[in-house]
């Protein structure tokens, strides 16, 4: 039978990948992702006529896919900003993906939508009457908190964007630091403002937003008869880490009558942590506040989240108009009802998505299991690594720090003493990098600060400790001492010892 459509022998299939996870998951030997002549060929293949079978299916699963597996998981693994599950997450996620497979109608992976999204705004300290949803990503939900600026900017000036678009909407202008993430372009672009909306300020000399910029650029746009839409505040801009003065920035859109954005999908935990907790202000002054459950709460990546300072306004954003096909069944008086009787807790008007995911079982699942302290724990975990990072780099003579961590980013270089050449050492930064990535130990990415290479460690896995971070240091010296001792080599042929 080509379609068995089995919905039974879950255990069986799952147990079957079990011990391949396991063995994924200890990281040990050497990482197989890049051979990807290997895993390409046993699995590019043409659409097979007929099925080949659950068994040749997981087969292919445990002897391919998994051994070969991306290790963003693995403690040593720095990159980027995303990390892996921790094992309540995944198991949370499979248990979603089967007892909850769509997030609407009453179910308990319905109602615990709306429980995870209280608890993670009780956990960031924003106010209850701020409207959560759970997004895709912080991509996602980047675009909702600045669709519902896009609907303010319009309402206030008497029109309604979601109903006429926005071509009676004199010159949109949204700004951000030149740190914004870039998805933000992306959704301007969506949203119809055009990434030409965005203007961007230069950092001062306290690598802050330049703010008297700022309002200078605001009120010329004004005067020109332009639309302040928002300004968006990162905090954990992408790049070193740096939280923008956020509080600063509410008050100056609010005065000017825009918007103001929190971009937290990175460091939006970060406010969990004394030590810069003063630099989130008070966050009942953003209007929208971007957070990813699928960074530093190391839920499985396709979970972001959006708080939304009113309810009303989101649901004028996202209004979906009523279909013949989607109505729910409201029961007769004294009918004890069925599940299909209503859509659950939640609303399908306060995002881009109908159908989606019970995240919200995920994320409960996840704080849960470890709690407010837990996730406080990791916060000041990581920012322990990013300054330990920092203190070796301070303390050697071959390492130079290029910016104080804030967060969990600590971004420095190799510079052995004497070498001044900034383009030598770019090009030797990028030789460490690659070789470091390589080695497999630690794995940090790279970015630019001031226009210099940086080796950039990110520290949102669960996984990593201080160990971590000190085998990162002293890969990078390990590496620069080969490269620089070969490079020495190869520039001065003449006699050799030993
Ligand atoms: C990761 C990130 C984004 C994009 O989020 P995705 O979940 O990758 O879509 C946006 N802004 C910041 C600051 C980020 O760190």
């Amino acid at each position: 039978m080509s379609d068995p459509a089995r919905i039974d022998g879950l255990s069986e299939a799952v147990a079957r990948l079990l011990p391949a996870l396991e063995r994924f998951t200890r990281f040990e030997g050497p990482d197989l992702a890049a051979r990807r002549s290997v895993w390409r060929a046993a699995l590019d293949e043409p659409l097979p006529a007929t099925g080949a079978g659950p068994d040749a299916v997981l087969e292919t699963i445990e002897r391919v896919v998994i051994p070969h597996g991306l290790r963003v998981g693995a403690p040593g693994f720095l990159g980027w900003i995303t990390t892996a599950p921790t094992t309540i997450g995944a198991a949370a996620q499979l248990a979603a993906s089967i007892a909850t497979p769509q997030r609407w109608w009453i179910s308990p992976g319905n109602f615990l939508e709306v429980l995870a999204l209280r608890w993670l705004a009780e956990l960031l300290g924003l106010p209850a009457t701020h409207q959560g949803i759970f997004t895709s990503g912080g991509s996602m939900a980047n675009l909702v908190g600045l669709a519902a600026a896009r609907q303010q900017a319009g309402e206030r000036r008497g029109l309604d964007p979601a109903r006429d678009g926005i071509a009676a909407l004199p010159g949109p202008r949204v700004y951000a630091s030149t740190e914004v993430h870039h998805v933000a372009l992306r959704a301007l672009a969506v949203l119809g403002m055009g990434r030409r909306a965005l203007r961007m300020v230069p950092l001062d000399a306290g690598h802050k937003p330049d703010l008297d910029l700022l309002r200078r650029w605001i009120d010329e746009d004004v005067s020109a008869g332009r639309t302040p839409v928002a300004v968006i505040a990162s905090a954990g801009e992408a790049n070193a880490g740096d939280v923008d003065p956020i509080e600063e920035m509410a008050d100056l859109a609010h005065e000017l009558g825009a918007w103001l954005h929190v971009d937290g999908a990175y460091g939006g935990f970060g406010v969990l942590d004394e030590r810069v907790r003063h630099l989130y202000g008070d966050l009942a002054k953003a209007d929208s506040f971007a957070v990813d459950p699928h960074k530093w709460l190391a839920a499985p990546v396709g979970i972001g989240s959006v708080f939304v300072r009113e309810a009303a306004l989101l649901a004028r954003t996202f209004a979906l108009e009523p279909a013949d096909y989607a109505m729910a069944a409201p029961p007769a008086e004294g009918d004890p009802g069925s599940p299909w009787d209503d859509f659950g807790e939640g609303s399908l008007d306060y995002g881009p998505d109908l159908a989606a995911p019970a995240r919200g079982l995920v994320v409960w699942a996840i704080l849960k299991e470890i709690g407010a302290a837990g996730m406080r724990a990791r916060v000041a975990r990581d920012l322990d690594c990013a300054r330990r990072v920092a203190a070796r780099a301070r303390a050697s003579d071959e390492l130079e720090l290029l910016a104080e961590p804030v967060l969990s980013i600590c971004c420095f270089r190799y510079r052995p003493p004497g070498l001044d050449d900034e383009d030598a050492l770019d090009a030797l930064n990028e030789g460490i990098l690659r070789a470091v990535q390589a080695r497999g130990r630690a794995v940090p990415s790279s970015t630019r600060i001031g226009g210099r290479l940086a080796i950039r460690p990110c520290f949102i896995n669960p996984r990593s400790t201080l160990a971590d971070a000190d085998a990162l240091v002293d890969e990078v010296l390990t590496v620069g001492r080969a490269l620089v001792a070969a490079s020495g080599d190869a520039a001065d042929p003449g006699p050799q010892t030993g």
